[in-house]
């Protein structure tokens, strides 16, 4: 018995069994350093799964089957896509006599009419109704006397050259 192995069991065989065995260790050592990694970048515990990779073959396959669907990296852009469309849709409002919707710069509600914006009396630019200034010319709301000095002599109290070109534009 004991010859018939050794005759079977030649250096050559010795040497196949030995690659194959070597093949399977690297094998082995990579599913785990790949469950590690994988969890790890899923964001789960991967030092548990690390433990539960050492099972060969089983432990890979457990993983495959319960590890959490998405990688961290994935997760983080989809909240950054989300975040981003919530900012799109702020953009947007409603109207709130009517609901309609109306774009950020609209002054007045296209269906109803309502009054949503206040124009700027210097610059024409569209202001919020909580707005005390308009943020574009510095003119203050509500108290700026409509096309200030037109053609009278430049006033010196409100920042220097603004005022002096007069009020011949827009
Ligand atoms: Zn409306
Ligand atoms: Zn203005």
């Amino acid at each position: 018995m004991s010859e018939l192995l050794s005759q079977l069991w030649t250096p050559e065989l010795q040497a196949a069994f030995t690659v194959v065995l070597v093949l399977l260790v690297i094998l082995y050592v990579l599913s785990i350093v790949w469950v590690v990694r994988d969890a790890y970048l899923r964001g789960t515990m991967w030092y548990l799964w690390a433990i539960v990779a050492l099972v060969p073959v089983l432990g890979v396959i457990a993983y495959c089957l319960l590890r959490p669907p998405l990688l961290q990296l994935d997760r983080d852009e989809q909240e950054l896509e989300i975040a981003l469309k919530q900012r799109q849709l702020m953009k947007y409002g409603e109207c709130a006599a009517c609901g309609y919707p109306v774009e950020a710069d609209f002054v007045l509600c296209p269906n109803c009419h309502t009054q949503l914006k206040n124009l700027c009396m210097r610059c024409n630019h569209a202001l919020e109704p909580s707005w005390t200034v308009c943020p574009y010319c510095a003119t203050p709301v509500g108290s700026a006397a409509p096309a200030p000095s037109s053609g009278s002599r430049p006033r010196r109290s409100s920042g220097q050259g603004r005022s002096s070109r007069g009020g011949a534009q827009k």
